[in-house]
């Protein structure tokens, strides 16, 4: 569509980061331009529009400027799922897979009250390993998982599929 061809023209990609032969996709260039960032947020929350939300919960470090300003569209809450270490009070902790071994993120663990319907969001979804961890984290403390949504889907790394397997509705804008 020409909105997607829009947005994918305002994400710039660096070659060779973090490491060679990796085609990053930078977003902060999505971020700074006024025109797509308030497209990719309106876009981001048009499925729920009208529905109850409680929660927005994002994933560190880009999930959180996302899901800032989905909250604040949706009149909701927001979530910081963060690395391990970040979080001051108790939290409840996951494992989760990255290309090259394992890392653990951390939520609050009064952050989401059982029963609470939550949209995650981060900025891309490769493996979906990020975001799994994430929706292990949001279900062990009760929540309702109304969808997860991510501005990028690299669908030949089965992310999404992953997601989808789990339960979870998945909506991305450029694929
Ligand atoms: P996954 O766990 O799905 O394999 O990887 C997704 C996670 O890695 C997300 O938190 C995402 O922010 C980050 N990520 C992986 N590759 C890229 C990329 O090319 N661009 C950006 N912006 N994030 C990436």
């Amino acid at each position: 569509s020409s909105l997607e061809d829009f947005l994918d023209q305002s994400i710039r990609t660096i070659p060779d980061y973090p490491k060679p032969g990796v085609q990053f996709r930078d977003i902060t260039t999505l971020l700074g331009n006024a025109r797509a960032f308030r497209r990719a947020i309106d876009e981001l929350v048009h499925p729920y529009a009208g529905l109850k939300v409680d929660k927005v919960a994002g994933i560190e470090a880009r999930g959180f400027i996302l899901g800032g300003a989905m909250a604040h569209q949706l009149s909701s809450g927001f979530v910081p799922i963060r690395k391990k270490g970040k979080l001051p009070h108790e939290t409840v902790r996951v494992a989760y897979s990255l290309e090259y071994g394992v890392d653990e993120m951390e939520m609050h663990r009064d952050a989401v009250k059982p029963g609470e319907r939550v949209i995650l969001v981060d900025d891309l979804i490769a493996t979906g390993g990020t975001a799994e961890g994430a929706v292990k984290l949001l279900t062990q403390m009760g929540a309702d998982i109304v969808a997860a949504c991510f501005v990028i889907d690299l669908p030949e790394l089965g992310g999404r599929k992953k997601l989808e397997a789990l339960g979870v509705q998945v909506n991305t804008l450029i694929a």
